[in-house]
């Protein structure tokens, strides 16, 4: 049980990634979830900690994609404000977004990770796809009601499986 939602790697946030080592590893991709994962949950806009994450990926020679279950007006202006491309609705669990992305910036499975604080959305999606997981502990405490509802389904799954 689990093995859709099991990360491939946990770490705290994602300024705990090792850019340059993922790139040495062979990965070029990294899709992104934006809420609790670069900026506090259903933030409009991005914050200092959300430019410095992608620029240090674009540095390490990252190709970025936003990945996005949120409405597109607000992932595809904070996609631009980050200068990122992005795919919204990504409807998420289902790969069917995180696939989308890859082809439209050229990402094969074997070089691209996906990078969000969800499992039931998240990992699932990333794994499903076939792409290597990263899990990140939320950014901010303070959630919408039905992220709230997901994290302790989420606890139990993480205590059972122990990751
Ligand atoms: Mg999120």
């Amino acid at each position: 049980m689990g093995n859709i939602f099991r990360p491939n790697l946990c770490v705290n946030k994602v300024s705990d990634l090792n850019f340059s080592e993922l790139y040495e590893k062979g990965f070029r991709y990294a899709l992104l979830d934006f809420d609790n994962t670069l900026a506090p949950d259903h933030y409009t806009e991005p914050i200092e900690y959300s430019y410095e994450m992608v620029s240090r990926m674009k540095n390490a020679g990252f190709s970025l994609c936003l990945v996005s279950n949120a409405k597109s007006e607000r992932s595809a202006k904070i996609a631009k404000m980050l200068d990122i491309p992005c795919i919204s609705y990504a409807h998420k669990p289902s790969p069917s977004g995180v696939l989308k992305a890859m082809d439209m910036i050229g990402a094969a499975k074997e070089n691209t990770l996906m990078i969000g604080d969800q499992l039931f959305t998240d990992m699932a999606a990333g794994n499903r796809a076939g792409v290597y997981t990263i899990l990140v502990e939320r950014y901010s405490k303070k959630e919408v009601f039905y992220v709230v509802l997901k994290r302790f389904p989420e606890w139990i799954l993480r205590k059972i499986c122990r990751f």
